[in-house]
């Protein structure tokens, strides 16, 4: 994860703008709220917005020249003035910050695991920070922000900054904290004082409202697909038909496009694996579809989530033929690699059946989250994606199916 300029931020014109202002005008609030769809770069511009307000030659007005003839490397001269509403990316504050040293930057994320690795998970996740331009934050469910770093930051708080002229806590995710942390921070973030608060927040509301309402609240939205696309080829090295399906799959955030890159499976593999689980339902073999839902779900052992992931492959799918039947060119199909397949269904198929078949993965999706048993659910669903009466009197029989779920 680079720390880039507000400058740099990818497709988020409205959000850069306004951070941009910010910092221009010098009337900096006590508390901002980043918030929106994950993986947008709210990360991303909290530490940007922080890095152009501890500038030395930004809004913070001293300089850093003379401390810079004694650096060990000289840094590169800037081949322009400093802008008015942006880091400088050249002085020294500029780079500590760029390396999370700056004494007067606070970033603080939620972590999970051993109370005892907690130390080593933060300094590990810090230094993977600094090494790859691409990380991507990842948590697991119950990962919050540690109460000691909490803690230690309300103690840190009393003094003033030590080398800038302000305090910037970049608090990520911050609505997974506890309700003491809440109510801790609290009485800070009302105060305005040389600390400035930079939230971040993709459940904004599983943030208490007090503290809501005390942020100034800046939208993100989701990224267009062609960006995510874009960045894939041009920055992480993805081949551009494998691109194009990433990004479709990834729904505007370039975090989850990221790991969906990086991924063990290739997506196509993943792709055909999904889409070939309907096959045995367009042949009307209920047993067969049954017997591939089970193994699919691995009786009961995959989880959840990919099973989510296989019915956005269909509904992408199936999105790609609404396309194909508008007319699209190649670029703007996510099945590149079949596009023949696809124009040939497109067809033989009416854009009323199609979205017949969109709302029954709707409606599957939507249960997903409900307490439903998840072979039944993929069994019913591609029965009825595929158009065959299953589940209505054509149930396999106890010869060929396993009922042992
Ligand atoms: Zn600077």
């Amino acid at each position: 994860m680079a720390i880039v300029r507000l400058a740099e931020l990818l497709d988020q014109p409205a959000a850069s703008a306004f951070l941009r202002g910010v910092v221009a005008s010098g009337r900096v609030g006590t508390a901002y709220l980043l918030h929106g769809p994950a993986g947008v770069g709210k990360g991303t511009a909290a530490l940007a917005f922080a890095r152009s307000l501890l500038c030395e030659r930004g809004a913070a007005g001293a300089t850093a020249a003379e401390a810079d003839l004694f650096a060990a490397t000289t840094p590169p001269a800037p081949a322009q003035p400093a802008p008015a509403d942006d880091a400088c990316g050249v002085c020294r504050a500029c780079r500590k910050s760029s390396d999370l040293q700056h004494p007067d930057l606070r970033f603080l994320f939620p972590v999970s695991g051993d109370e005892r690795d907690l130390d080593d998970t933060i300094a590990e996740t810090v230094a993977a920070m600094r090494e790859d331009p691409l990380y991507v934050f990842a948590y697991e469910k119950a990962a919050s922000h540690r109460l000691s770093q909490t803690r230690d930051l309300i103690r840190e708080l009393a003094y003033q900054p030590y080398e800038a002229a302000r305090r910037v806590v970049v608090l990520r995710d911050a609505d997974r904290m506890r309700e003491d942390q809440y109510s801790a921070l609290l009485k800070s973030i009302e105060e305005p004082g040389v600390t400035v608060w930079v939230l971040t927040s993709s459940r904004v509301n599983r943030l208490p409202a007090t503290i809501r309402s005390r942020c100034q609240r800046v939208r993100f939205a989701p990224l267009a697909e062609e960006t995510v696309s874009r960045f894939l080829v041009e920055r992480a090295g993805v081949a551009e038909d494998d691109a194009a399906l990433i990004a479709a799959l990834a729904g505007g955030s370039l975090s989850r496009a990221l790991e969906l890159a990086d991924s063990e499976v290739e997506p196509v593999e993943l792709r055909d694996r999904a889409l070939a689980l309907l096959e045995p339902a367009q042949r009307g073999d209920p047993a067969a579809l049954w017997k591939a839902c089970q193994t699919y779900m691995n009786f009961g052992r995959t989880g959840r989530e990919q099973l989510r992931r296989m019915i956005e492959f269909h509904q992408l799918w199936l999105r790609d033929l609404l396309r194909a039947q508008a007319g699209a060119p190649r670029e703007r199909l996510a099945h590149r690699d079949r596009e023949t397949e696809l124009r040939r269904l497109a067809a033989t198929i009416t854009p009323t059946e199609v979205r017949r078949r969109l709302m029954v993965l709707e409606e599957a999706l939507r249960s997903i989250d409900g307490n439903v048993t998840a072979d039944l659910t993929l069994f019913s669903t591609l029965g009825r994606v595929a158009g065959a009466r299953l589940g209505e009197g054509e149930w396999p029989g106890y010869g060929h199916a396993r009922w042992d779920y």
